[in-house]
This record gives C-alpha cells, structure tokens and sequence, in this order.
C-alpha cells in the first residue's frame, strides 16, 4: 500500500521562502465520532497534517488559510516574524507534540491578524481534541470553553453558513454540546433548547438527534452532577 503521507512544495505567504508541506491522502478510516464531530481513526490521525509551517520564518496556518491573506495581515505577519530565529521544521510525520504546537501557533497568528472567529474556534476545538486523544482533561476543558466563546463571537458576528460548513442549527448545537462538556448545564440547555423547538431542525434530523441526546444528558446532569460525564467520551 502506498504510504498515507505525501510531500508538496510550496512557496511561504510571509518569507517568499520555498518549503515542503506533508499531505495526508484521503484513506484515513474513522473508527468513531464523538457528539461534538471529533473523529477518530485506527493509525495515522490527519488533523496532526491540517496546519502548514513555514520552517524558514514560522509562519502557520491552517491549510485553507494559508495563501488567502489579505496584504495589511501579511505585511503585520513579515514585520512580526522577520529576523526571528524559528528553528522549527514539522515535515515528514508529525509527532502528537508537534501537532499541538502546530496548532497553538496557528491560533496565535490567526488571532494577531483578527481572522474571523469562527476560524479561531475550529483550530481551537481541533486543539482540544488533540488534548482528549492523550487524555488531558484539564487542557481539553480549557481549551473547550476558549472554543465556546469564539463559537459565540462567531455567531453574534458571522453570516451563516459560519466558515462554510455550519447552519445556525449546527453551530446552536455545538455550541451547547459543548457547554455540557464543560459542565454549564444550565446555558447548555438554553442552547440545546433552541435546537430542539427550532423548526428548520427537522431538516438536519442527525442534529435534531443529537441535541435531543444532549439535551437530556445536561438535564441528568444538572439534577445528578457526578453523572454529567456519560456522553463526554
Ligand atoms: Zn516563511
């Protein structure tokens, strides 16, 4: 069989500097998905392979955002990053290290360049699933709760479908999906609630489902505390 991972030149946004990327192909088999869409799969994990780094000045960004800057983002990132000493280089397989610094990296930068919200909350949520892989839950909770409040910014700010892919009733979902993760029973009912008594939610019944789920699972929760963590796997 062909190895998962390939190698792809590409020329840095910020340094001009050509560097080698290291590309997942489409084979990855998930073995399960947890209720706020983290997948899992048997061997190699492709969200370690999602950010891009440039080992010449350090410049990261997700795959999607690497080369669509806007010319007063790049010039702040250049004059950031120029004359820095990087010393980093993420090509060939990546370590579970390397994935949460890759990460971190690519929220610090998206963040100083005010990329939208919705961004910063996928990288973010993709952090913590990084910290549940190794079982850290004190990571994982806080970097949840940083994904609440940038999935909230989002949906004050964001037209819908926010970042492409999620409606007002996926994203009310996930937003209170995760407020139940993080044990604030009382507004994740609030959400989940408007999910459920939410009319267009017929038309995503997967979600409708899920938030039903959920909705019951934070209502035990609130009534039995120490049960809150059943779904939260
Ligand atoms: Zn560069």
């Amino acid at each position: 069989m062909a190895s998962p991972l390939y190698q792809v030149e590409k020329t840095c946004p910020i340094c001009e500097k050509a560097f080698t990327v290291t590309k997942t192909r489409g084979q990855m088999i998930p073995v399960k998905t947890d209720t706020d869409f983290c997948t899992h799969y048997t061997d190699l994990n492709p969200y370690y392979y999602a950010i891009w780094l440039c080992p010449h000045c350090g410049f990261a960004a997700h795959e999607d955002r690497f080369f669509t800057l806007l010319e007063s983002q790049r010039e702040k990132l250049k004059q950031f990053l120029s004359g820095r000493q990087v010393n980093l280089d993420f090509s060939g397989d990546r370590t579970w290290e390397q994935a949460v610094t890759s990460h971190k990296l690519a929220i610090y930068y998206a963040t100083m360049v005010s990329l939208p919200a919705s961004h910063v909350a996928s990288l973010t949520l993709r952090l913590a699933w990084l910290y549940r892989e190794k079982e850290l839950a004190a990571e994982e909770q806080e970097m949840l709760q940083k994904a609440i409040d940038a999935y909230k910014a989002a949906f004050l700010k964001e037209k819908m479908p926010i970042g492409g892919n999620l409606s007002e009733v996926t994203l009310t979902y996930l937003i209170g999906e995760l407020l139940r993760r993080v044990g604030n029973y009382e507004e994740a009912l609030s959400y989940l609630g408007r999910v459920v008594s939410n009319p267009q939610a017929k038309n995503e019944k997967r979600i409708l489902d899920l938030a039903r789920e959920a909705w019951h699972a934070a209502r035990d929760a609130k009534k039995t505390p120490d049960a809150g963590q059943d779904l939260a796997e």
